[in-house]
C-alpha cells in the first residue's frame, strides 16, 4: 500500500482518549484534531462496530482524511450480556457514571462471585474516503466486584475486577497498568499492529 505517513483524525472528542492514542500510535500514524463544526454523532446502531462506523465514517466525510473511532460495551453474563453497548446509559437516558455503577450492582445483588463474570470488548474502526476500513477489536474478561473498590478511571473501573491482574478492580490500578490489560488497550495495540502491516 502507500508509503505515505499515515494520518489519522481521532473522532473522540476527549482529550485523554485523544493523547492515548496518539501515544499508542507513534510512529505509526499522525493524529489530526475532529473538525471543530461536527456536532456530536448519534449512536443508534445495534452493535458496538455498527456505532463506531456511524462515528468514523462521519468523521471521515467532515475531514475527508482516514478517521479512528472506538466504541465500548460492558457484557455481563447473569444478564445475558446486558448492559452491552447500553453501558453509557444503562440506568437511563442521563445516568451518571454512579449511577449506572449502582443499577448494576442492584442487578446482581445475591449472585455468588462465581456467577459475576463480564467482560469490556471494544470495536476499533479506521475509515478511509473511497471506503476502505479496517476493524479490530479488544476484550477483557473479569467479574463484577460486590461493592466499590478503588478510585481511580471512571465509568465502571471500580466495581469490575480483570481476570489479567491480581484481585484488584481497574480502579486500583495505574493507567498504565490497566491499559496494558485493557479491551481498549488490547484494542489499539492490535490496531497499531494492523496498520504497520498495511503500510
Ligand atoms: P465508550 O464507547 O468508550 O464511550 O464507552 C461506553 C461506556 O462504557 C462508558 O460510558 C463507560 O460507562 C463504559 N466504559 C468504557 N470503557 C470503560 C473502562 O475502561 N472502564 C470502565 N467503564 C468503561
Amino acid at each position: 500500500m502507500s508509503s505515505a505517513p499515515l494520518r489519522l483524525v481521532c473522532a473522540s472528542a476527549n482529550p485523554d482518549k485523544v493523547a492515548e492514542i496518539e501515544e499508542l500510535l507513534i510512529g505509526i500514524a499522525e493524529m489530526l484534531p475532529r473538525p471543530a463544526t461536527l456536532g456530536e454523532v448519534v449512536e443508534d446502531a445495534d452493535s458496538l462496530e455498527g456505532n463506531a462506523r456511524l462515528k468514523a465514517v462521519a468523521v471521515c466525510a467532515a475531514s475527508g482524511c482516514a478517521a479512528v473511532a472506538d466504541d465500548t460495551g460492558l457484557e455481563v453474563d447473569a444478564l445475558n450480556g446486558a448492559p452491552g453497548i447500553y453501558a453509557a446509559r444503562f440506568a437511563g437516558e442521563h445516568a451518571t457514571y454512579a449511577d449506572n455503577r449502582s443499577k448494576l450492582l442492584g442487578d446482581l445483588d445475591g449472585i455468588p462471585s462465581t456467577a459475576r463474570s463480564a467482560r469490556f470488548r471494544t470495536v476499533v474502526i479506521v475509515a478511509w474516503p473511497g471506503g476502505e476500513e479496517l476493524v479490530v477489536e479488544g476484550v477483557c474478561e473479569g467479574q463484577i466486584a460486590d461493592h466499590e473498590m478503588g478510585i481511580a478511571g471512571f465509568g465502571y473501573d471500580s466495581i469490575f475486577i480483570p481476570s489479567d491482574g491480581d484481585g484488584r478492580s481497574f480502579a486500583q490500578m495505574s493507567a498504565d497498568e490497566k491499559n496494558t490489560i485493557s479491551h481498549r488497550g488490547r484494542a489499539f495495540h492490535a490496531l497499531a499492529e494492523a496498520l504497520r502491516q498495511r503500510t
